[in-house]
């Protein structure tokens, strides 16, 4: 099975990954992650991507194709989970091309809570554990103690950009994938646990 998963920057999609991966055989994609990896390696990807990151824009379609398409082959082009990528109707129709998707799980939160939720969130510099400043004591990482830190897109300037892209330029994957048949539109607003029991209900 391959599946996407859909919604807004903050509605969980991140959380939701990590699930389904420990309890279903899929491999996660996360092109975030990856330019992210590639930013700390000082890659010319990761340059190029940082200047785009940093004002909360998309990185040209070119390069997130070719990163997705490694990733899609090292992880054998079937049972993946795609999370952040599509990001627009270009790279949905490129990756019709490539691969079959199956289901398309999309996250549905309400835009007033979003920016709270990202400015908010916090992720662990050792073991990429990621939660929200409410829920953390001393700033240090609940699961191993290393240090929390926010993400520089998490910024509350960067994160208004990031939201207005995601209108402009992904929202409308929501319908090119319902002309699919293909759209599972989940209750985002509630814990990770109850999505997460929205979620299986999708995959089964
Ligand atoms: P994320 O971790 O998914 O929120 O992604 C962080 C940033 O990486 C985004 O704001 C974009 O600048 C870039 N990015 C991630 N995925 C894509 C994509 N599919 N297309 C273009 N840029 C992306």
């Amino acid at each position: 099975m391959n599946i996407i998963l859909l919604g807004a920057p903050g509605a969980g999609k991140g959380t939701q990954a990590t699930r389904i991966e420990e309890n279903y055989n899929l491999k996660h994609i996360s092109t975030g992650d990856i330019f992210r990896h590639h930013m700390r390696q000082q890659t010319e990807v990761g340059m190029l991507a940082r200047s785009y990151i940093k004002k909360g824009q998309l990185v040209p379609d070119e390069v997130t194709l070719r990163i997705v398409e490694i990733a899609l082959k090292d992880a054998g082009m079937k049972d993946f989970m795609l999370d952040g990528f599509p990001r627009n109707i270009n790279q949905a129709e490129a990756l019709d091309k490539i691969v079959g998707i199956d289901k398309v799980i999309d996250i549905s939160v309400d835009f007033d809570v979003l920016t709270e939720r990202i400015c908010g969130r916090r992720n662990c510099l050792e073991c990429g554990y990621t939660t929200h400043v409410s829920q953390l004591k001393g700033g240090v990482c609940p699961k191993c103690g290393g240090e929390m830190q926010q993400r520089m897109d998490d910024k509350e300037e960067t994160v208004k950009s990031r939201l207005t892209v995601y209108s402009e330029q992904t929202a409308p994957l929501i319908e090119y994938y319902k002309s699919q048949g293909k759209l599972f539109t989940v209750d985002g607003m509630g814990t990770p646990d109850e999505v997460f029991g929205e979620v299986r209900k999708v995959l089964g």
